[in-house]
């Protein structure tokens, strides 16, 4: 009975994965088919000056999915389905272009806003790179060096490290900042400190949720708050929560919050009129 019990549940994880994989297949079919709908947008997700949280001082754009059958998509769900095949590349272009149109919306009716953000996958790397497609948006829409920042994880400088360094120097040679994210959650490796030329350091939201009640996780931070600043680097913590570890963070030197605490990720209309505030007010 055992056996047989045994042997149910593994046909039934067999058809729980063949399941999965079907599904995987027909979102990347529909991933296509939104690159070319429309159904691709970017949301703005403030991020403000520790030691003055009312002060906007870059944001995060995030991609966002709305497909008309199955409603929004995480990225944490396709993302890695386009990494698995060539969609990631057009995919990120995409980013770039409509991060890129944005700012020159935005700049065509006079505002004008702090850095923003985006994210690239360590499959970016391969074949052209990411790069040109962005000097290319950036040409066509007048976005400048400065208005602009990169963020990939530490696996993107492990698993193509050549053209990894070839692509981070021409990003940095152009004057766009680079960022690493969740740091610390990947395959660590201090080198890559040193060897990058990097701007700043995203502590991974994992470890601020035990900030103020985990004793190890205060460590980790800790640690890269000084790691950070002993290589010159400017930090942000993700998914600030609480007013406790908004405390805790601004006592121990961290630079930059980005959170729910302070803000969600906006709609571009809704971040807009935060950059109309702001102007309107100084
Ligand atoms: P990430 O780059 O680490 O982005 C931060 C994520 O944390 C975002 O989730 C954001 O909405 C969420 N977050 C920020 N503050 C809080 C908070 O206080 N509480 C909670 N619960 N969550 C918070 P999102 O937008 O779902 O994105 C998830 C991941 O998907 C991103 O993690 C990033 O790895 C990836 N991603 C998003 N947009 C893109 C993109 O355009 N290209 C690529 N390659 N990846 C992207
Ligand atoms: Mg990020
Ligand atoms: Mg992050
Ligand atoms: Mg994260």
């Amino acid at each position: 009975r055992a056996k047989e019990s045994g042997r149910n549940r593994l046909r039934l994880y067999e058809l729980g994965l063949y399941e999965r994989l079907r599904e995987d297949r027909a979102l990347e079919e529909a991933l296509r088919r939104a690159l070319t709908h429309q159904e691709l947008r970017l949301m703005y997700q403030p991020q403000f000056d520790a030691r003055d949280p009312d002060r906007l001082v870059g944001a995060e754009a995030l991609l966002r999915w709305e497909n008309p059958e199955k409603g929004t998509i995480s990225p944490a769900r396709f993302i890695p389905i386009a990494e698995k095949s060539d969609l990631i590349t057009e995919l990120s272009q995409r980013v770039v272009a409509l991060l890129c149109e944005q700012l020159g919306a935005w700049r065509a009716v006079g505002l004008f806003s702090p850095p923003i953000s985006f994210n690239v996958s360590p499959k970016d790397f391969r074949g052209e790179g990411v790069a040109s497609g962005l000097f290319r948006s950036m040409a066509r829409h007048d976005v400048t060096a400065d208005q602009l920042q990169i963020e990939f994880t530490e696996s993107a400088l492990i698993e193509h490290s050549d053209i990894v360094n070839q692509e981070i120097h021409r990003l940095n040679a152009e004057g766009i900042e680079l960022a690493i994210d969740d740091f610390g959650t990947g395959h660590s490796s201090l080198v890559n400190l040193k060897r990058f030329p990097l701007a700043e350091l995203k502590i991974d939201k994992s470890f601020v949720d035990g900030l103020c009640d985990n004793e190890r996780d205060e460590a980790i931070v800790r640690a890269s708050l000084a790691m950070a600043q002993a290589f010159g680097l400017r930090t942000v913590a993700e998914g600030v929560e609480s007013q406790q570890q908004l405390a805790w963070l601004q006592e121990h030197g961290c630079d930059r919050i980005q959170g729910f605490l302070l803000a969600r990720p906006l709609e571009a209309s809704s971040f807009q009129a935060m950059l109309r505030d702001i102007q309107n007010a100084t």
